[in-house]
């Protein structure tokens, strides 16, 4: 309470994931974005290597998309798909992703963010076993350390057990398994009977959880598991789609044929929210008869295929396509590890996780998170007055620059970084002091 009687903070905005004691402090308002730079309300600019939230991937303020969203507004301004509802861009926005889909003759989901997509992936799958006579076929199963968003069947999923506890029950017939191991996923299938197993969720690359690779060979072996047991592999790829791993989806980094893939994020450069879900054929089947009289997939949020969001994510795939940008996170990929990987030398790190796609994440050591488990949002605040912005993990930060950063400002990024690792020692020194004393 302040001694208005009130709660803490002037502003009544409940920020996500955030500690409002902190946030009712000190908060950072940005004003204004441009290409990979973004400036406070104060004037300073910083160099956005997060890409907003992991999305931004064309950089900030393409007039391409705004003109795009103008036009659609001064058209059609709203309108969703619902029932046998259609909107132009929705349906040129369903054709152009399933003709750049890793298998031919997959279906399009759309709705509002990737949260979305994944509980609808949950039902989908659910409703294909359902209507294939195995509706016993419920129980999903996905890795530590996964993330798949905050929605109710998204969070029940999840592998960040911070983000699962304290909601009380949430859906049961789950199971979390070691992210790194395949034959585990093949024991956790035959420990609760693989008639019961629907699905297995799978980020390419673990993003929010840490930036975690998986080892070689292990995309290729669960989507073989997967496939020998009839449960369905759902690639999350969120994150790792539009060109952040380097390619369109991010999984097909890996020679796999996943059942259904989530995106979001990338697909409208973050501009608007637009998520989608691309459903293999076979999974899709039930649903889709060659007249009428088909089973009705009984869910759809408000916003599924908004004219207005879809023309956002047509003129992001035409930047895409036009300026060859998927490549380019596979193009920078050894550019960025090598800017990173010097760091790990610094007292402070405990490992540098980078070398695969646009994405990284620099973790600070076992000694440093003992003697200040808020090192890491600590570093984020010395990355502020470096001049970059950076994202806090568990015990890390992460790195995901927009795509179309060039090699000179990712050194730039390196050296911004370093800056903001000896800002970190100067806060913490206090801390070590005391755990050394
Ligand atoms: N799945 C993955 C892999 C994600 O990283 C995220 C968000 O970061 C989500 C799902 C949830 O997406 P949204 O925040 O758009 O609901």
């Amino acid at each position: 309470m302040n001694d208005t009687g009130h709660l803490q903070g002037a502003s009544p905005l409940w920020h996500p994931f955030a500690d409002m004691g902190a946030v009712a402090r000190d908060k950072l308002v940005l004003e204004r974005a441009d290409g990979i730079w973004a400036w406070d309300a104060e004037g300073r600019r910083y160099l956005d290597a997060t890409a907003s939230l992991w999305y931004a991937n064309l950089g900030h303020a393409r007039d391409e998309i705004a003109a795009a969203i103008a036009d659609q507004l001064g058209a059609l301004d709203a309108y969703s798909i619902f029932g046998d509802y259609a909107n132009q861009p929705a349906l040129e926005l369903a054709e152009r992703l399933a003709a750049l889909a890793p298998s031919p003759g997959m279906k399009v989901f759309l709705g509002s963010g990737g949260g979305d997509m994944v509980d609808t992936a949950v039902k989908v799958v659910r409703a294909h076993f359902a209507q294939t006579g195995q509706p016993q076929r419920t129980h999903l199963i996905s890795r530590t350390h996964g993330y798949h968003g905050t929605h109710g069947l998204g969070t029940s999923v999840g592998g960040i057990p911070a983000n699962t506890g304290g909601w009380g029950p949430l859906v049961t017939d789950v199971s979390v398994v070691p992210h790194d191991d395949a034959a585990a996923l093949e024991r956790e299938i035959e420990r609760v009977g693989t008639e019961r197993v629907a699905a297995f969720f799978c980020e390419p690359v673990i993003g929010a959880g840490g930036v975690r690779h998986a080892p070689a060979g292990y995309i290729e072996a669960v989507a073989e598991i997967c496939k020998r047991h009839g449960v369905l592999f759902v690639a999350d790829c969120v994150i790792s789609g539009f060109g952040r791993l380097g390619t369109w989806w991010g999984i097909d980094r890996w020679p796999v044929q996943p059942d259904l893939i989530t995106v979001a994020k990338g697909l409208t450069n973050g501009v608007l929210p637009v998520g989608a879900l691309l459903v293999a054929e076979h999974v899709a089947a039930p649903f889709f008869p060659d007249a009428a009289g088909a089973p009705v997939l009984r869910h759809g949020p408000t916003y599924a295929g908004h004219p207005v969001c879809c023309a956002a994510a047509l003129a992001a795939l035409d930047v895409y396509e036009r300026d060859d940008v998927i490549r380019r996170g596979r193009d920078l990929e050894d550019a960025l590890a090598a800017v990173l990987r010097p760091l790990a030398e610094h007292p402070l790190v405990g490992e540098v996780r980078a070398g695969l796609g646009l994405m990284a994440a620099i973790e600070l050591s076992e000694d440093v998170l003992r003697a200040a488990p808020d090192a890491p949002a600590r570093w984020v605040a010395a990355g502020r007055e470096a001049g970059v912005l950076v994202r806090p993990l568990a015990g890390a930060i992460a790195l995901s620059p927009p795509l179309v950063i060039e090699e000179d400002e990712i050194a730039l990024l390196g050296t911004r970084l370093a800056n903001s690792l000896e800002l970190l020692s100067d806060a913490l020194a206090p801390a070590a002091a005391r755990s050394a004393g």
